[in-house]
């Protein structure tokens, strides 16, 4: 299966530049492998099948918050974690049904959180602030929304600081381990009948799937907990979150849904055997891979004797790379003219972005073979939280997005996911039309 992806990719990226997809006009692209997403999509399915289990797999929106492809994923059946308005709308546009949408944000306002009551989303209160307000809501108006609330297992950090949420202090849910937190717990469910989930969501990039496995045990210990001392199934669902870290160092998928699935069968049984359905919210893992940067090199240069590559993939489409390059390295193609694998020996080079900042490098002293100006490069694993997560530095326009599938003969099919933010909607975003400032 990763022969078949980077053969795909390989194909794509050739057809891409043969059919003009990256121009003067438009020097970076963004490409998503549909097959690949089916895959992915197949594979978390079948991991998590169970007989007498029921499971909704919600895909996290902000790891792809593209319409076309969440409509995709919904054709499978999948429904969508929302942590913001727009990220609603953008389910809601792609016809996830209610009864698919997980809202999750850490600071709802309370018209969001009257709009999910309202639509019978399912709402995760992050703390007993938002459990009130939610409370008071559902006493003016009933709700079919399922509602569970958030617990951090605290069980520890995993490599990356800012992707790790289960610390001892970090900003989500309710901190389980500390003084006083599982007593006010329970009192909650038990003075709510109506609180019928618990949610957490414990790992991310960085983060080991045993510790992945012990949050989602400690949250299934408390739920047994308040359903024993509810005397009833009050919790019907856990939300066991997303998380699951992906392989930024080759085309292998590892580790895979399997994998993390099988590990959860063996630490928490209970999980499985039909009494609790089962929602998650993986995002990263099933995009990441399915994804490709392709960029034109614009100039090949030469400072202190290192190369350059300037290129216009930088920080706005490779954000937490350029910010971060030592918890997020890419994996870069050096490709010719033609979007074919450059040949030549290795070179060390920096390979640079459009931004105006000397720190907007994807890589770093990387060994490829030479680039030179009318060159191309692919950032590699890029599907999620990389091109749809666009970062407006230089007013630098949100490039294109394609879907792509390989036919049987070897043809490459594109279909649009997003064109190009246009000159006049970068405009219209930075208030052009507006007044002018009056002068005091
Ligand atoms: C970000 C997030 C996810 C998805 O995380 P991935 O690492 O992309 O799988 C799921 N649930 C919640 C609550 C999140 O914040």
């Amino acid at each position: 299966m990763s022969d078949e992806l980077g053969r795909r990719r390989e194909q794509a990226l050739r057809a891409a530049v043969g059919h003009g997809l990256v121009s003067e006009d438009e020097p970076v692209l963004g490409l998503l492998d549909v097959a690949g997403i089916g895959e992915s999509v197949t594979a978390l399915q079948a991991a998590f099948d169970v007989p007498g289990v029921p499971v909704t797999h919600c895909f996290a929106v902000k790891a792809a918050s593209l319409v076309p492809v969440l409509a995709l994923l919904g054709g499978y059946g999948m429904g969508a974690e929302v942590a913001s308005p727009g990220e609603l709308a953008q389910a809601r546009a792609a016809g996830i049904p209610a009864d698919r949408i997980v809202l999750d944000s850490p600071a709802k306002t309370v018209p969001e959180l009257r709009e999910a009551l309202t639509l019978g989303i399912a709402v995760n209160a992050d703390n007993p602030q938002e459990l009130a307000r939610i409370e008071a809501l559902l006493e003016r108006t009933p709700s079919v929304s399922p509602i569970g609330l958030r617990v951090n297992p605290q069980v520890g950090a995993g490599s990356i600081g800012a992707m790790s949420t289960a610390t001892a202090t970090s900003k989500f849910g309710v901190a389980l381990r500390d003084p006083g937190a599982r007593e006010w717990v329970l009192r909650a469910y038990a003075e709510r009948p109506w609180m019928n989930r618990l949610h957490t969501h414990t790992g991310s990039q960085g983060v080991p799937l045993e510790l992945m496995a012990a949050g989602v045990r400690a949250a299934y210990e408390l739920a047994e907990q308040v359903n024993a001392a509810a005397g009833r199934q009050q919790i019907t669902v856990l939300d066991i979150g997303g998380g699951l870290p992906v392989n930024f160092g080759s085309d292998a998928i590892t580790p895979s849904f399997a994998d993390y699935a099988d590990l959860l069968r063996a630490e928490v049984p209970g999980l499985f055997d039909g009494r609790y359905g089962l929602v998650t919210e993986f995002g990263r893992s099933l995009l990441a891979k399915h994804g490709t940067v392709l960029a034109r090199v614009e100039y090949a240069k030469s400072a202190g004797g290192l190369p350059i590559a300037v290129t216009h993939a930088g920080a706005q489409v490779a954000t937490r790379t350029v910010f971060a390059p030592d918890a997020w390295p890419l994996r870069v193609l050096a490709l010719d003219g033609h979007g074919q694998p450059k040949q030549g020996p290795d070179v060390v080079q920096d390979v640079a972005g459009p931004c105006c900042f000397a720190g907007d490098l994807v890589a770093r002293g990387r060994a490829l073979p030479l680039l030179a100006a009318g060159d191309h490069v692919a950032l590699l694993d890029t599907g999620a939280y990389y091109f749809s997560t666009h970062f407006a530095y230089n007013s630098l326009p949100r490039p294109a997005v394609v879907g792509y599938t390989v036919g049987p003969d070897g043809t490459v099919a594109f279909a649009p996911v997003r064109h190009a933010q246009t000159r006049a909607e970068l405009l219209a975003e930075s208030g052009a039309g507006l007044p002018p400032l009056a002068r005091p």
